[in-house]
């Protein structure tokens, strides 16, 4: 993978090089191109579209993930809400599963909403399901009870953008995060549970973040991702 950001000229492909002459317009959108990390949504079910747009405001390129191969063409991977079990079978019949958890080894940033958050959990409280096992965390699904399918609320959030204005957060048969091992930050709660944390280039939240016009988790993960990239 080549490094970001470049020094002038190096990484452009050498028929673009040729165009440097062209004027600064031209040089701009090249160097513009470049700068932009792509991050991928894992595209097998369940809010894709939102996070796609999410990351288009927060000045990245986001791509719809259908294949293993499209993993490669990504900088930082976000796997969304949906159903944990459709989608653990999905990501094992595509062979997703191997791919991710050795992209992510190699250092690929990742973040888990929801049901992609029960995804990247190590342990589940009750359940056998395909896991792809990444975070120290145990999760309890669908832990606000199957009568309270969703609820909005304010929650703080620590080392985001404005800490001390409230993120509304989206809570959608969500689950919640029971325990945490010794090398993750929780970075929100609600009523004393851990609804967001973050371990290394991991990270998880239990709500949606997609659904409101608040793109200040967005922009915490691909600050991740820059510095991934950036080496
Ligand atoms: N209840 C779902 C599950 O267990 C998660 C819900 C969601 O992603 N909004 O997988």
């Amino acid at each position: 993978m080549i490094g970001w950001p470049l020094g002038p000229g190096e990484g452009i492909p050498v028929e673009r090089r040729t165009f440097r002459n062209d004027g600064e317009a031209r040089k701009g959108r090249v160097k513009e191109s470049m700068k932009k990390p792509t991050l991928g949504v894992l595209a097998l079910q369940g809010a894709v579209r939102e996070h796609l747009q999410m990351v288009e405001r927060c000045g990245a390129r986001g791509i719809p993930v259908k294949y293993p191969p499209e993993l490669h063409l990504c900088q930082g991977l976000i796997i969304p809400g949906g159903e944990s079990t459709t989608m653990g079978r999905l990501m094992t019949t595509y062979g997703f599963l191997e791919e991710i958890r050795s992209l992510v080894a190699g250092g690929m940033p990742i973040y888990g909403t929801c049901a992609g958050m029960i995804m990247m959990a190590q342990r589940l409280v009750e359940g056998d399901q395909p896991l792809l096992g990444l975070m120290d965390i145990t999760v309890r699904r669908n832990a606000y009870g199957r009568q309270v399918d969703s609820f909005e609320t304010d929650i703080l959030i620590r080392e985001i953008r404005e800490p001390e204005r409230p993120f509304r957060a989206v809570f959608i048969r969500a689950p919640w995060i029971e325990s945490v091992g010794p090398g993750v930050k929780v970075l929100g709660e609600f009523e004393g549970r851990a609804v967001l944390a973050v371990q290394g280039h991991m990270l998880v939240s239990a709500f949606h973040p997609e659904l409101t016009g608040d793109d200040r988790i967005h922009r915490y993960f691909l600050r991740l991702v820059e510095e991934r990239v950036a080496g």
